[in-house]
């Protein structure tokens, strides 16, 4: 068996018996009810080798993890005309905080915050109907994942529609800046399917491996503009937790409060985690303690 697949055998075994596995996202009523206990970790290599342990094959919500994909496309269709509209630092707040936009006039700090999330799925949607963006969005992550049976769950959208005033709040915000293009809530009905795109760990990985800059691999965007989205997800994919992330994972990362992690190890290897309890930051709290000890295994670091 390789040092990998060992790895990820001994983590799965260790984070299925961890007694403190963080809370569940309830503010989604439809995700209030996933259980805990679940965990999965999926690698794709550079080469395509796979190596996956625990639940790789149960689909589960990407939620944010999904603003990875619609930077992409919004970096390859737009160029660095979206830079007008959102901006590039960490927020050093919490991923749907208003008090920020309100305070840097409709600007949001990046493009990985709920208000800058919903900025680019506005700027996606220029031209669209919701429905052709969605459509558009599907096939992205199904071609980077090589996987057809990739689909968003209407159930979590809906409830994500109800009960997202938040959400609501920003987008009007962004409106009254004259920072979105679309009512608010046609940006936010397509923001709140692309959260609600369900992947397993094994599919994440694959589709994560556009982010590799490798070669052999499939090329969505130009290695220039992937260097970048890794810099932002260093700086700012775990929100105010992205600093801690750094520090303790070092490698570039996404998260989601489905429980799902992304993670780049450059040229190396995609990784995937899933673990539905959050930490106070809305991160996976066991995914992360994952990612960190397989790193530390093998000796991956975006810093040599
Ligand atoms: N759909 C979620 C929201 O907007 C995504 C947040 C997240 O995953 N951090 O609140």
């Amino acid at each position: 068996m390789s040092q990998l697949q060992a790895s990820l055998d001994r983590i799965a075994a260790e984070m299925a018996a961890a007694p403190r596995r963080g809370r569940v996202a309830d503010y989604i009523p439809e995700l209030a009810c996933v259980d805990p206990g679940q965990f999965a970790i999926a690698v794709c290599l550079a080469d395509g080798t796979e190596c996956v342990a625990g639940d790789a094959d149960t689909a589960f919500s990407i939620q944010s993890v999904s603003k990875v994909f619609t930077l992409a496309m919004a970096l390859g269709r737009l160029g660095d005309q979206l830079w007008a509209r959102v901006g590039r630092e960490p927020s050093g707040l919490a991923f749907n905080s208003i008090l920020q936009l309100e305070h840097e006039r409709g600007i949001p700090r990046n493009p990985f915050i709920n208000a800058g999330a919903i900025v680019v799925t506005d700027a996606l949607l220029s031209g669209h109907a919701p429905r052709e963006m969605l459509g558009d969005y599907l096939r992205f992550l199904r071609l980077a994942a090589d996987d057809e049976a990739i689909h968003i769950n209407e159930a979590v959208a809906r409830s994500e529609t109800e009960t997202g005033h938040r959400n609501f709040a920003l987008a009007h915000e962004l409106a009254a800046h004259r920072n979105l293009d679309h009512p608010p809530e046609h940006a936010l009905g397509a923001y709140f399917h692309q959260c609600a795109a369900e992947m397993t760990c094994r599919q994440l990985a694959r589709a994560g491996r556009f982010l590799l800059n490798a070669p052999g691999l499939p090329r969505l965007l130009s290695p220039a503009r992937v260097r970048r989205i890794n810099a932002l997800m260093m700086t700012c994919g775990h929100y105010d937790g992205s600093g801690d992330f750094a520090f303790r994972v070092g490698l570039p990362g996404k998260s989601g409060v489905g429980g799902g992690i992304i993670a780049i190890a450059p040229a190396r290897a995609a990784i995937a985690v899933w673990s539905p309890g959050l930490n106070p930051q809305g991160n996976s709290q066991l995914g992360t303690l994952a990612i960190e000890k397989l790193a530390r295994a093998m000796r991956w670091s975006a810093f040599g």
